[in-house]
């Protein structure tokens, strides 16, 4: 398939100067559906003099509340057709030669036309390079030949990322994408990230207008998990994480002032604690923006880096293993087999919740990344007959869906979490449970590397941890500066919640 611009819709056309004969050319503004994307508006110019062409893309909406970042591993030449929308915010990179497109030019392409382009612009000034620096244009052509090789297919798989703060950027998802093929994360930005895209000047301390206030959702208080051990009676072998001095008290909801990360508006974060009975404690945040509407719910575990990863495999058998609490942490990946379905650690976030809930969320947020909230999924594709075959796919894979969430259907879930930070709820605890295998496993090296652990497992040999993983989760001292890892630990969170909230009145939410 060609990037196949979908049906248009001229929106102007303005008289412009041809930048490359200097004669008058015409540009046109036309409004056009990204298939399981959005809507964009591209400037395309054409002068009929010399007919040069060039297209810019705009995004039609405005900036998302999340950044959004997507890796993807091209493996065949059907991959170099899948289209890319390239928003001038948005940074594009193939990871294996380390070349990056930086912010800039819109774009509305395929891999393939991208990749050309950029192997066109490299050889332009080749000559001009040979004569000033020969050792650098030596350089430069070993790039254009690993593009080539890359255009050729000779070079499969390759990975490319894309990173946008504006969450204007996609690469064409396929329903046929199995595990570590495609990655899609959305991001909350950075204050520096909004100042960059203009975003308010919002000063975080101005919370005279009273933000929301705003709610943990039910399904995360712990004592709905197992009513008879509510409220710590089970302290036994688990104590909170927390010194006398910074006690963070289980299930009390703190809140504290923060800005919006998707539109810089004062909000209210609330932050709880909950022990998870037989596991450990998580701390539990909730933002909403009642500016904007931006949400987020997510769980943050704390705790030293265990040396296996762990794999949980639950036999889903009826509606009542729907309800078992589920907590994923962000490194965790999931999977359903007999569903097609295939989560990438870091999609979601962390989440604590019922499996029924994390398979509405999955569906949900996959539903509204690939088609806009008005589209009908389940309608006639108005597009070619690749597009339409794409759709039929993608709706099996969502009737499917739904049907397990209704309870309809036996199927597996596996939790493969190299951090060993997951878990489903037994309903036999202390005593295993026949629907749950849990297996410990090695790491491979592209796992530790890819969570940045490579340093650490040398520091924790030589410190001799690692040898009684069950001890030291269960009893999670944690060793500050042992990890360089960016785990947000129960510890750290209560300081941190102990300084924002420093000169805060907690009357209403103690
Ligand atoms: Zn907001």
């Amino acid at each position: 398939m060609e990037a196949a611009l979908p049906a248009e819709r001229q929106v102007d056309e303005i008289e412009s100067l041809c930048m490359n004969c200097h004669e008058d050319g015409v540009t046109r503004l036309l409004l056009t559906r990204i298939p399981f994307f959005r809507e964009i508006i591209i400037m395309s110019f054409e002068c009929p003099e010399c007919h040069f062409k060039n297209s810019e893309i705009q995004s039609a909406g405005e900036i998302q509340q999340r950044g959004i970042r997507y890796k993807f591993k091209v493996d065949s030449n059907e991959d170099l057709q899948r289209q890319v929308v390239k928003s001038d915010t948005c940074v594009f990179r193939i990871e294996d030669i380390d070349l990056e497109i930086p912010a800039g030019r819109g774009q509305l392409t395929n891999l393939e036309g991208l990749l050309s382009m950029v192997q066109q612009d490299l050889e332009a000034k080749q000559e001009e390079r040979r004569q000033v620096d020969e050792t650098l244009a030596t350089q430069v052509q070993g790039v254009i030949d690993a593009l080539g090789a890359m255009l050729d297919g000779n070079k499969f798989p390759f990975t490319i990322t894309i990173n946008d703060p504006a969450g204007n950027s996609t690469v064409e998802p396929s329903p046929s994408d199995r595990a570590g093929k495609y990655v899609r994360a959305e991001f909350p930005r950075t204050a520096e990230q909004n100042a960059a895209l203009g975003l308010g000047d919002v000063p975080a301390e101005d919370t005279s207008t009273g933000a929301p206030e705003t709610n943990i959702r039910p399904e995360y208080h712990s004592a709905n998990l197992f009513p008879a051990e509510a409220n710590g009676k089970h302290s036994r072998d688990m104590p909170l994480n927390v010194t006398d001095d910074d006690d963070i008290i289980e299930n009390e909801v703190y809140a504290f002032p923060a800005s919006c990360p998707g539109c810089t508006a004062p909000c209210t974060t609330n932050m709880k604690m909950v022990r998870i009975p037989h596991f450990s404690e998580v701390v539990l945040m909730s933002t909403v923006c009642e500016h904007c509407g931006y949400r987020s719910n997510e769980v943050k575990s704390g705790g030293e880096v265990p040396e296996k990863g762990r794999r949980i495999t639950l036999q889903v058998n009826s509606a009542l293993d729907l309800s078992r609490d589920i907590l994923k942490a962000e490194s965790c990946a999931l999977q359903c087999p007999e569903l097609s379905l295939s989560v990438e650690p870091g999609t979601l976030g962390g989440r604590f919740t019922t499996v029924e809930g994390l398979l509405t969320q999955v569906r949900d947020d996959l539903k509204s990344s690939i088609f806009d909230a008005d589209d009908d999924y389940s309608g006639v594709g108005s597009g070619d007959s690749m597009q339409t075959a794409q759709r039929s796919k993608w709706n099996e894979f969502f009737e499917g869906l739904d049907v397990a969430i209704a309870g309809e259907r036996k199927f597996t879930i596996i939790l493969e979490d190299p951090l060993a930070g997951s878990y489903v709820q037994s309903f036999t605890a202390p005593e295993p449970d026949a629907q749950i295998t849990i297996e410990d496993y090695e790491r491979t090296e592209e796992e530790e590397e890819e969570l940045g652990l490579r340093d650490i497992k040398t520091e924790g040999y030589e410190n001799g941890h690692g040898e009684s993983k069950n001890e030291t989760r269960d009893r999670k001292e944690l060793e500050e500066g042992t990890t360089e890892k960016e785990e947000i630990d129960a510890e750290e969170i209560a300081r941190e919640i102990k300084a924002r909230l420093g000169g805060l009145d907690l009357g209403d939410d103690a």
